[in-house]
């Protein structure tokens, strides 16, 4: 599961940009803030938005949650711990 996640992050803008082979694209709704988002989905994970109800980001659900789209999980304070991606973001924090 480790292995899965690590990929899903490291692949994710590759395949939104460009699908390829075995990548099927995925329109649902986010469980946070009940936008329509579609993205896709692979042997590698998924991109456009994260499934909390199984695997890796389980430890970001809140609630029932299903799927997070991508917005809301860069927003999760926890998610933005785990993942800081620049100066930028620690600084933001609080
Ligand atoms: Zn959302």
């Amino acid at each position: 599961m480790m292995s899965r996640a690590q990929k899903s992050i490291t692949t994710r803008f590759l395949d939104f940009a460009e699908p390829a082979g075995g990548t099927t694209a995925v329109t649902l709704t986010c469980s946070r803030c009940n936008k329509q988002v579609t993205g896709w989905t692979s042997a590698e994970g998924s991109a456009g938005f994260y499934y909390v109800n199984t695997g890796y980001f389980v430890k970001f659900r809140r609630g029932d949650e299903v799927a997070i789209c991508d917005p809301c999980m860069w927003a999760d304070s926890g998610y933005k711990q785990e993942f800081t991606p620049s100066q930028h973001y620690a600084q933001e924090k609080n």
